[in-house]
């Protein structure tokens, strides 16, 4: 049995997820996510694909990098 790290449900085929030096344990993909995902800096919501990365900012899409005044910053397609 394990704990998981962000709602403390016992479950007995737990998730562990290790991002860097970071490791966390977990009950389902939505608890993993919540604790372990980043949000996009215009609009808050996780990032679960690869994101859109400029400088030291993430965000979730190229619309929301625009949005948040980066330049240069295109979906890939
Ligand atoms: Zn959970
Ligand atoms: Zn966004």
């Amino acid at each position: 049995m394990a704990t998981c790290d962000t709602c403390g449900n016992d479950y007995d085929k737990p998730l562990t997820v290790t991002q860097g030096g970071r490791t966390g344990t977990f009950d389902s993909f939505e608890c993993a996510v919540h604790a372990m995902a980043r949000s996009c800096d215009f609009c808050g919501c996780r990032i679960l694909g690869h994101g859109v990365e400029a400088r030291e900012r993430m965000f979730c899409c190229a619309h929301c990098a625009r949005a948040a005044g980066e330049v240069g910053i295109a979906d890939r397609t």
